[in-house]
C-alpha cells in the first residue's frame, strides 16, 4: 500500500477531533484512511505521545486510543514543546498582503503596533536568563519595518532566531537590509502555499506567488537557510508530493517543508477550533501584552498579561495554567506548529 503525507494528516485530523470530543479515559476507534496498520500506529503514537494519550491497539480496520491526560501532566510532551522554550515575537501587525485566512488580521490598513527595537532587545536579553532556546518574529510583515535589521540583531546577537516573512520585499534597500543579516544565526520562514500559482494567489492576492518565489530564491542565493510554510485547509492538501518536489526543485530542503492547517483565527472563516484548553501554548509577545499562542495574538480570549516584563514572569505564568489545565481539562491540548 502507498501512503501519502495527506493520508497521514488525515489521520491526525481524525484523531484531533474524536480524541478531542471524547471524555477524559474513554477509548475511541479512528479508521486508519488508506495507511497500512504499522504506518497508522506509527502516526498515531507519535501524536499520542506529544497530546498525552494511549494507543491501545490497531487492527487492519481503525487505530483505538485511550484518552488522558496522564497522572504528570507534563508526561509524554515533548521537552522542546515546554511552554517558554521558543519565544515568539510579533514584530509588527501592518502586512503588504491581506490574505484571507490571517489569524492577525494582517493587512496594508492594519496600525503597526510595532514592538521596536529597544523593547526587543530587553526581550531577547531575558530570554537569555529566562532559558528560552529560540527566538521567533513574526508580524504582520517585518520587512515593512525600517529598521528591521537592528531588531534582528538584537536577537541574533543572543539566540537563534527565525523571521517570517512573506518573502515578496526583498528588493533594493529591503534586500540591503537581508544583506546584514547574520546567516549563521537567522533562519528565514517564507510563506508559500502552493508548486503554482492558483491555490497561494488565491487566497493571498493575483501575482503574490511568483514574488514570493522569487523571494524564496533570492533568500537561498544570498546563502540563508529557507524554510517554507505553508497554510492549508484540509481540502486544499491534496497536492502535497507536487509541492514537496517543487521546493526540493529550488533549493528548500525537506526538512525545512512546514505544512499547517488553516485556524479558524482572524479573518479564516474556517479551519481548526483553537482554543486555551487545546492548544499547547506557545508564549508570544506583542506590542499589546502576552499571548498564549502566535496563532492567537489578536484574540483577547488568549490574552495572558498586559506586562511584558518581567519575561521570565510571563513565562511562568503560561506554564501554571498549562500545568493546572492539563490536570484538569477533558480536552486534549495539541501542538499547533506555526514555524
Ligand atoms: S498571512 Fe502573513 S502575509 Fe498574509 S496578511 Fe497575514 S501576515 Fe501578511
Amino acid at each position: 500500500m502507498v501512503s501519502s503525507t495527506t493520508d497521514r494528516g488525515s489521520l491526525v485530523l481524525d484523531l484531533v477531533q474524536r480524541v478531542g470530543a471524547a471524555a477524559r479515559l474513554e477509548t475511541v476507534a479512528v479508521p486508519l484512511r488508506g495507511l497500512d496498520a504499522d504506518e497508522s500506529r506509527a502516526v498515531a503514537e507519535a501524536w499520542c505521545d506529544r497530546a498525552g494519550h494511549q494507543v491501545v491497539s490497531v487492527d487492519a480496520e481503525a487505530v483505538t486510543v485511550r484518552k488522558g491526560p496522564r497522572a504528570d501532566p507534563l508526561a509524554g510532551l515533548d521537552p522542546s514543546l515546554l511552554p517558554g522554550t521558543r519565544l515568539w515575537l510579533y514584530t509588527n501587525f501592518d502586512c503588504n498582503l491581506a490574505c484571507d485566512y490571517c489569524c492577525a488580521k494582517s493587512s496594508p490598513q492594519a496600525a503597526r503596533r510595532a514592538l521596536g527595537v529597544d523593547v526587543v532587545r530587553r526581550l531577547a536579553q531575558e530570554a537569555v536568563e529566562a532559558d528560552v532556546s529560540e527566538l521567533i518574529l513574526t508580524g504582520g510583515e517585518p520587512f515593512l519595518l525600517p529598521d528591521l535589521d537592528e531588531l534582528v540583531a538584537a536577537c541574533t546577537d543572543v539566540l537563534p532566531t527565525t523571521l517570517l516573512t512573506n518573502g515578496m520585499l526583498l528588493r533594493a534597500g529591503r534586500l540591503e537590509r537581508l544583506r546584514r543579516m547574520d546567516r549563521e544565526r537567522l533562519t528565514l520562514q517564507i510563506s508559500l502555499d502552493s508548486s503554482t500559482p492558483d491555490l497561494h494567489d488565491l487566497h493571498r492576492g493575483r501575482g503574490t506567488w511568483s514574488k514570493a518565489v522569487a523571494g524564496i530564491r533570492t533568500a537561498r542565493e544570498e546563502a540563508f537557510r529557507v524554510r517554507v510554510a505553508a497554510t492549508l485547509s484540509a481540502d486544499d492538501q491534496r497536492g502535497l508530493t507536487e509541492f514537496h518536489d517543487f521546493l526540493e526543485s529550488i533549493g528548500v530542503r525537506r526538512e525545512d517543508h512546514l505544512i499547517r492547517t488553516v485556524a479558524h483565527r482572524g479573518f479564516a472563516d474556517s479551519g481548526v477550533e483553537l482554543t486555551l484548553e487545546t492548544l499547547v501554548p506557545e508564549v508570544t509577545i506583542t506590542a499589546d501584552g502576552v499571548y498564549w499562542h502566535p496563532v492567537s495574538a489578536d484574540h483577547e480570549d488568549q490574552l495572558v498579561s498586559r506586562s511584558l516584563f518581567p519575561l521570565a514572569d510571563a513565562i511562568d505564568e503560561v506554564r501554571r495554567r498549562f500545568i493546572e489545565m492539563r490536570t484538569n481539562t477533558t480536552a486534549s491540548a495539541q501542538f499547533f506548529p506555526c514555524a
